[in-house]
């Protein structure tokens, strides 16, 4: 027999489970909107030459959120971030630390690819700010990872090059910002793998996980 208290305790239990997944419920229908409404987006010049918006991708109750810079030719004809070659080393990277891409959130700065993946220019950025504020609210991960310049100027507030930002501690909005090498980087300059899972390591020690051991 169950007794009064453990009964309540089971209750209050059952209750906060239920407001929880309400609530994320409501977090995944607002981001859902928010993607309807950037596939309409007509906020700057990109909407004209853009096939898809990528908007985001993973779990919408992630602790873990990576920014990227802009889709790339692959990520707009699919409406996805990091689907094409720096997205398959991103999904390695993200495996070498123990999670999956599901258990993460994708996003990126401009959510419209540039013509030829040019630079994202400041007017885009700036059109685009307001998606990504609304991304990181509603998802509130408990640490961020800026990969590449531009989304680490964007996250840590400071236009400075990659080398000055990394290895520094920052926060976006009092959540704490680690900044690396952008993937697409790290294909062309394979020795500057080994510089990013060092950044990385402060995520894996925030976050508690357990990298899987490498084979070599
Ligand atoms: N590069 C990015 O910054 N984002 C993507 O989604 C793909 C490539």
């Amino acid at each position: 027999m169950v007794g009064w208290g453990i009964r309540r305790t089971l209750g209050s239990a059952v209750a906060a489970a239920e407001t929880a997944s309400s609530a994320l419920s409501g977090v995944l229908e607002q981001l859902d909107q928010m993607a309807l409404q950037v596939a309409e987006c007509r906020d700057c010049g990109l909407c004209e030459t853009r096939n898809r918006t990528a908007f985001g991708v993973g779990d919408p109750d992630a602790d873990l959120m990576f920014v990227g810079e802009a889709p790339g030719h692959e990520e707009d004809r699919r409406g996805e971030p990091f689907v094409g070659r720096a997205g398959q080393l991103l999904d390695k990277i993200i495996a070498a630390m123990g999670l999956r891409r599901d258990q993460v959130y994708i996003a990126n700065v401009l959510k419209c690819r540039p013509p030829g993946n040019r630079d994202p220019q400041p007017a885009e950025i700036e059109a685009c700010r307001g998606y990504l504020e609304a991304q990181i609210r509603l998802i509130r991960p408990t640490i961020l990872v800026a990969l590449g310049r531009p989304a680490a100027i964007w996250l840590c507030g400071q236009d400075k090059s990659l080398a000055r930002l990394r290895g520094q501690q920052h926060d976006w909005q009092g959540i704490p910002v680690v900044a690396t090498y952008h993937p697409a980087y790290l294909l062309r300059q394979e020795q500057y793998k080994a510089h990013c899972w060092q950044d990385l390591q402060r995520v894996i020690e925030h976050l508690g996980l357990t990298p899987p051991r490498r084979h070599s």
